[in-house]
């Protein structure tokens, strides 16, 4: 099949996300001496900064060469030992393959399954934790946004489940679609290490594993016996201290986060999550138009950076990101493991606007339209508009 390749080509994936003009142009400078006395003038700053994203003033903060994959290889290999007994759950194929990693490790992981479509097993978390009378798990895993189905889940429950037991297990929360993009609070929610990457909220090129870790953390890695060398926390403190590292960086990629840091605080975090949420709103309203449903069951879990779109029964969702991608020039999600062909998926978050979303939408209405679907052209368009003439604030005062 011959693409189309006129225009730009619509990312409307949920990472890697659309990159800022100014984000990019930032990346393209020459190779400098990662050694240089002053190099930490440009590093420095990024770690304090990322606190501010993450929302917390205690944790260390760690920038890995990496994916966030990295990410979560670093806490479990510098915070965890064989044997250790941890809780986790899967409900998609971010969560099901941290529990992958965990279990290639040697940890023994507590595995609550839960449909693709709920989130966080709060009550069986509580119930496993309550019984656990003698503190023998070490680490409660959490996913807050699974970005395969577009779920989104409630961390300050689970830290509410263990303060209620005084169970002093970690709590680890993947965040790498999450933080950046959606309410985060790290010290709030009493998180112990929070996951992130470069290539999502943070509108960067793959790159950067940026990982959280609380001091209560930090203190219990002594005790952790995993071999790690790579993505070892003790190595990188002793030279991030002078903002360097143990080895070679990725230079580019803190020019790039330096300028994406400064594109987040000028638009305000809280006015980047608002428009993550209003965003949001509109594709959901574009969803139900067409009579479809989204692969998040429950209202409270619609995630605000991605919906994963169920096709009708009898329809192949991967008809739909094929056709998109061929005939008219854009990515949408595709469905992963058990929802393949099931679901096709929205990224909507990174630098991201009205009329990019309305944009999605149409494409998605012809794309589906191709295939034999059966919804009404501009329907899921007509609904977000309306959305977006009620709640895109800044529109309405300009046009008063
Ligand atoms: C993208 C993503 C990951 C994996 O990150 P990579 O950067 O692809 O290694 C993990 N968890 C969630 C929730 C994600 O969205």
């Amino acid at each position: 099949m011959i693409k189309n390749t006129n225009g730009k080509t619509g990312l409307f994936i949920p990472g890697p996300t659309n990159i800022p003009d100014c984000v990019r142009q930032a990346l393209n400078v020459p190779m400098q001496d990662m050694r240089a006395p002053d190099f930490g003038e440009l590093t420095l700053p990024l770690f304090s900064d990322l606190k501010k994203i993450f929302k917390t003033q205690t944790a260390e903060v760690f920038m890995f060469p990496g994916s966030g994959t990295a990410g979560w290889e670093s806490a479990v290999s510098n915070l965890f030992s064989a044997g250790d007994s941890v809780l986790m759950s899967s409900f998609g194929q971010f969560s099901l393959l941290w529990v992958d990693m965990a279990q290639r490790f040697g940890l023994d992981v507590q595995h609550c399954e839960v449909e693709w479509g709920l989130g966080i097993p709060h009550a069986e978390y509580r119930k496993i934790l309550e019984q656990d009378v003698r503190h023998e798990i070490k680490g409660v895993f959490a996913c807050h946004n699974e970005t395969a189905t577009g779920v989104v889940s409630d961390i300050a429950e689970i830290r509410g489940i263990l303060d209620d037991l005084n169970h002093p297990a970690l709590l680890c929360v993947d965040a790498v679609s999450s933080v950046g993009s959606l309410d985060f609070r790290m010290d709030e929610w009493g998180i112990d290490v929070a996951v992130s990457g470069s290539q999502k909220g943070f509108m960067l090129p793959t790159g950067l594993a940026i990982v959280a870790v609380s001091q209560k953390a930090m203190e219990m890695r002594s005790n952790a016996t995993l071999p790690r060398t790579f993505l070892s926390y003790d190595d990188m403190m002793k030279t991030n201290e002078t903002g360097h590292f143990p080895y070679t960086p990725a230079t580019q990629m803190f020019h790039g986060l330096r300028a994406s840091l400064d594109f987040i605080f000028k638009e305000g975090l809280e006015n980047v999550i608002a428009r993550h949420t209003r965003l949001a709103q509109a594709v959901r309203a574009g969803v139900h138009a067409w009579g479809l449903n989204l692969c998040a069951q429950n209202p409270e879990n619609y995630s605000n950076t991605v919906s994963a779109i169920m096709v009708p029964e009898g329809f192949d969702s991967a008809q739909v990101t094929k056709t998109a991608y061929y005939k008219y020039n854009m990515s949408l999600g595709a469905g992963l493991n058990k929802v393949a062909g099931k679901v096709f998926r929205i990224g909507h978050l990174g630098d991201l606007n009205e009329i990019m979303v309305l944009q999605a939408l149409a494409g998605a209405e012809i794309a589906m339209r191709d295939c034999g679907i059966n919804i009404e052209l501009g329907s899921g368009v007509a609904a977000a508009q309306e959305i977006f003439i009620t709640e895109t604030a800044s529109l309405k005062s300009i046009a008063a």
